[in-house]
Protein backbone atom coordinates (compact mmCIF):
# COMPACT_ATOMS: atom_id res chain seq x y z
CA UNK A 1 0.00 0.00 0.00
CA UNK A 2 2.92 2.49 0.97
CA UNK A 3 4.63 1.91 -2.52
CA UNK A 4 1.27 2.37 -4.44
CA UNK A 5 0.84 5.70 -2.34
CA UNK A 6 4.53 6.53 -2.25
CA UNK A 7 4.31 6.58 -6.54
CA UNK A 8 1.28 8.71 -6.74
CA UNK A 9 2.55 11.12 -4.80
CA UNK A 10 6.10 10.95 -6.53
CA UNK A 11 4.35 11.92 -9.72
CA UNK A 12 3.36 15.51 -8.34
CA UNK A 13 5.96 15.88 -5.72
CA UNK A 14 9.07 13.72 -6.82
CA UNK A 15 11.57 12.71 -3.01
CA UNK A 16 14.63 14.52 -4.06
CA UNK A 17 17.73 13.98 -2.79
CA UNK A 18 18.79 16.89 -0.66
CA UNK A 19 21.84 17.37 -1.69
CA UNK A 20 21.79 16.93 -5.60
CA UNK A 21 18.97 17.03 -6.07
CA UNK A 22 18.11 14.14 -8.00
CA UNK A 23 15.17 11.93 -7.78
CA UNK A 24 15.56 9.41 -4.91
CA UNK A 25 15.09 5.66 -5.91
CA UNK A 26 13.23 3.32 -4.12
CA UNK A 27 14.88 2.44 -1.04
CA UNK A 28 16.66 5.82 -0.64
CA UNK A 29 16.12 8.51 1.84
CA UNK A 30 16.39 11.92 1.96
CA UNK A 31 20.10 11.25 0.44
CA UNK A 32 20.76 9.21 -2.54
CA UNK A 33 23.66 6.53 -2.30
CA UNK A 34 25.93 8.44 -4.58
CA UNK A 35 25.95 11.42 -2.07
CA UNK A 36 25.83 9.51 0.93
CA UNK A 37 29.32 7.55 -0.26
CA UNK A 38 30.24 11.10 -0.83
CA UNK A 39 29.79 13.02 2.66
CA UNK A 40 33.08 14.23 3.82
CA UNK A 41 33.52 12.22 6.97
CA UNK A 42 36.11 13.39 9.13
CA UNK A 43 36.45 10.30 11.65
CA UNK A 44 37.48 12.58 14.06
CA UNK A 45 35.49 10.07 16.49
CA UNK A 46 38.73 7.84 15.78
CA UNK A 47 41.51 10.24 16.41
CA UNK A 48 42.52 11.74 20.07
CA UNK A 49 43.93 15.25 19.76
CA UNK A 50 41.65 16.15 16.85
CA UNK A 51 41.14 19.10 15.08
CA UNK A 52 38.28 19.72 17.21
CA UNK A 53 39.76 18.53 20.48
CA UNK A 54 42.79 21.10 19.73
CA UNK A 55 40.34 23.79 18.86
CA UNK A 56 38.31 23.63 22.19
CA UNK A 57 41.85 22.81 24.36
CA UNK A 58 42.16 25.15 27.35
CA UNK A 59 38.09 26.23 27.12
CA UNK A 60 36.79 24.18 29.02
CA UNK A 61 37.87 20.45 30.26
CA UNK A 62 36.56 17.72 27.79
CA UNK A 63 37.19 13.89 27.30
CA UNK A 64 36.50 13.77 23.59
CA UNK A 65 34.79 15.78 20.66
CA UNK A 66 34.48 14.78 17.04
CA UNK A 67 31.93 15.79 13.95
CA UNK A 68 30.82 13.59 11.69
CA UNK A 69 31.67 15.72 8.47
CA UNK A 70 33.14 18.72 7.42
CA UNK A 71 30.98 21.45 6.76
CA UNK A 72 31.91 23.57 3.40
CA UNK A 73 30.09 25.91 2.09
CA UNK A 74 27.83 24.97 -0.75
CA UNK A 75 28.73 21.17 0.45
CA UNK A 76 26.36 18.56 1.09
CA UNK A 77 26.24 18.62 4.44
CA UNK A 78 25.41 22.67 4.20
CA UNK A 79 22.23 21.46 2.31
CA UNK A 80 21.42 18.49 4.91
CA UNK A 81 22.08 21.19 7.95
CA UNK A 82 19.68 23.49 5.87
CA UNK A 83 17.13 21.36 5.08
CA UNK A 84 17.04 19.83 9.10
CA UNK A 85 16.93 23.93 10.25
CA UNK A 86 15.18 26.22 8.02
CA UNK A 87 12.74 23.24 5.47
CA UNK A 88 10.80 21.92 8.34
CA UNK A 89 12.34 18.55 7.71
CA UNK A 90 12.47 17.35 11.11
CA UNK A 91 12.88 13.81 9.91
CA UNK A 92 15.97 14.11 8.15
CA UNK A 93 17.64 15.51 11.57
CA UNK A 94 17.43 11.75 12.97
CA UNK A 95 18.50 10.28 9.92
CA UNK A 96 21.67 11.97 10.12
CA UNK A 97 21.50 11.71 13.57
CA UNK A 98 21.09 7.43 12.48
CA UNK A 99 23.75 7.31 10.43
CA UNK A 100 26.19 9.71 12.96
CA UNK A 101 25.18 6.68 15.88
CA UNK A 102 26.12 3.95 13.22
CA UNK A 103 29.69 5.41 12.52
CA UNK A 104 30.11 5.37 16.58
CA UNK A 105 28.53 3.14 18.04
CA UNK A 106 31.45 0.89 18.65
CA UNK A 107 33.74 3.25 19.55
CA UNK A 108 35.43 4.66 22.71
CA UNK A 109 34.46 8.00 21.63
CA UNK A 110 30.93 6.55 22.88
CA UNK A 111 31.92 3.72 24.84
CA UNK A 112 31.41 5.98 28.66
CA UNK A 113 28.30 7.83 27.45
CA UNK A 114 25.66 8.17 30.21
CA UNK A 115 23.40 10.66 28.31
CA UNK A 116 23.01 12.31 25.42
CA UNK A 117 22.04 16.04 25.74
CA UNK A 118 20.94 18.46 22.69
CA UNK A 119 22.13 21.70 22.79
CA UNK A 120 18.52 23.77 23.86
CA UNK A 121 16.86 26.56 21.50
CA UNK A 122 14.79 28.75 23.27
CA UNK A 123 11.24 27.84 23.67
CA UNK A 124 10.39 30.84 21.97
CA UNK A 125 12.62 29.76 18.78
CA UNK A 126 11.32 26.05 19.04
CA UNK A 127 8.09 27.01 18.78
CA UNK A 128 8.55 28.88 15.59
CA UNK A 129 10.64 26.01 14.27
CA UNK A 130 8.36 23.31 15.69
CA UNK A 131 11.64 20.95 16.92
CA UNK A 132 15.22 21.07 18.15
CA UNK A 133 17.06 20.23 15.10
CA UNK A 134 19.84 18.83 17.82
CA UNK A 135 17.22 16.65 19.86
CA UNK A 136 16.30 15.25 16.50
CA UNK A 137 20.55 14.30 15.74
CA UNK A 138 19.79 13.01 19.58
CA UNK A 139 17.08 10.66 18.81
CA UNK A 140 18.73 9.17 15.65
CA UNK A 141 22.02 8.67 17.76
CA UNK A 142 20.02 6.75 20.59
CA UNK A 143 17.84 4.74 18.31
CA UNK A 144 21.84 3.15 16.85
CA UNK A 145 23.60 3.08 20.42
CA UNK A 146 20.94 2.83 22.94
CA UNK A 147 22.01 5.65 24.91
CA UNK A 148 18.88 7.56 26.74
CA UNK A 149 18.86 11.57 25.62
CA UNK A 150 17.75 13.89 28.34
CA UNK A 151 16.40 16.93 26.00
CA UNK A 152 14.91 18.70 29.25
CA UNK A 153 17.52 19.39 31.92
CA UNK A 154 19.63 21.68 29.95
CA UNK A 155 17.70 25.53 28.86
CA UNK A 156 18.14 28.32 27.36
CA UNK A 157 16.87 31.31 29.36
CA UNK A 158 18.16 34.52 26.91
CA UNK A 159 16.86 33.89 23.08
CA UNK A 160 19.75 35.51 21.59
CA UNK A 161 19.21 36.95 18.10
CA UNK A 162 20.28 34.24 15.71
CA UNK A 163 24.40 33.77 15.57
CA UNK A 164 24.50 33.13 11.67
CA UNK A 165 22.97 36.63 11.01
CA UNK A 166 25.33 38.18 13.50
CA UNK A 167 28.35 36.78 12.29
CA UNK A 168 30.29 39.92 11.50
CA UNK A 169 29.60 40.96 15.58
CA UNK A 170 31.82 39.68 18.41
CA UNK A 171 30.06 36.38 19.65
CA UNK A 172 31.41 35.90 22.71
CA UNK A 173 29.72 37.79 24.43
CA UNK A 174 26.09 36.90 24.05
CA UNK A 175 26.53 33.58 24.54
CA UNK A 176 27.48 33.75 28.11
CA UNK A 177 24.68 32.54 31.12
CA UNK A 178 22.28 31.87 28.59
CA UNK A 179 21.65 28.32 29.66
CA UNK A 180 20.76 27.03 32.65
CA UNK A 181 20.47 23.49 34.27
CA UNK A 182 17.06 22.48 35.87
CA UNK A 183 18.03 19.99 38.17
CA UNK A 184 21.97 19.54 38.70
CA UNK A 185 21.18 16.04 40.56
CA UNK A 186 20.44 14.46 37.32
CA UNK A 187 23.61 15.23 35.34
CA UNK A 188 25.74 14.52 38.58
CA UNK A 189 28.38 11.76 37.68
CA UNK A 190 27.51 11.35 34.58
CA UNK A 191 29.65 11.73 31.53
CA UNK A 192 27.42 13.59 28.91
CA UNK A 193 27.37 14.15 25.45
CA UNK A 194 26.95 17.13 24.56
CA UNK A 195 24.91 17.42 20.23
CA UNK A 196 24.77 20.32 18.12
CA UNK A 197 24.22 20.90 14.38
CA UNK A 198 27.16 22.53 13.37
CA UNK A 199 30.37 23.85 15.22
CA UNK A 200 31.41 26.36 13.71
CA UNK A 201 33.08 29.24 17.28
CA UNK A 202 32.39 27.08 19.62
CA UNK A 203 31.29 29.45 21.96
CA UNK A 204 27.28 27.83 22.48
CA UNK A 205 28.77 24.79 23.23
CA UNK A 206 31.13 26.33 25.25
CA UNK A 207 28.52 28.34 27.50
CA UNK A 208 26.27 24.62 27.58
CA UNK A 209 29.39 22.50 28.80
CA UNK A 210 29.97 25.25 31.61
CA UNK A 211 26.73 24.96 32.81
CA UNK A 212 27.07 21.12 32.71
CA UNK A 213 30.21 21.22 34.52
CA UNK A 214 28.52 22.68 37.69
CA UNK A 215 27.32 19.53 38.43
CA UNK A 216 29.54 17.09 40.47
CA UNK A 217 31.89 14.66 38.92
CA UNK A 218 29.97 15.39 35.74
CA UNK A 219 32.54 15.12 32.55
CA UNK A 220 31.69 16.60 28.82
CA UNK A 221 31.78 15.17 25.33
CA UNK A 222 30.97 16.91 22.44
CA UNK A 223 30.00 15.95 18.84
CA UNK A 224 28.07 17.45 15.89
CA UNK A 225 26.86 16.25 12.29
CA UNK A 226 29.14 18.99 11.29
CA UNK A 227 32.43 21.28 11.81
CA UNK A 228 33.48 24.26 9.70
CA UNK A 229 36.98 23.39 10.35
ZN1 LIG B 1 22.25 12.97 -4.28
Amino acid sequence: MRNIFRDFLDLFFPYLCVVCRERLSEGEEYICTDCLLLLPTTNFHLQPDNRLEQFFAGRIPFQHIAAYAYFVKGGSIQNIIHELKYNHNSKIGNFIGELCGETIKNSDFISTIDLLVPVPLHPKRQKERGYNQSAEICKGISAKTGIPVDGENLIRKINNPSQTKNARFDRWKNVEDIFSVINKNAFENKHILLVDDVITTGSTLESCAKEILKSEGSKISIYAVGTAG
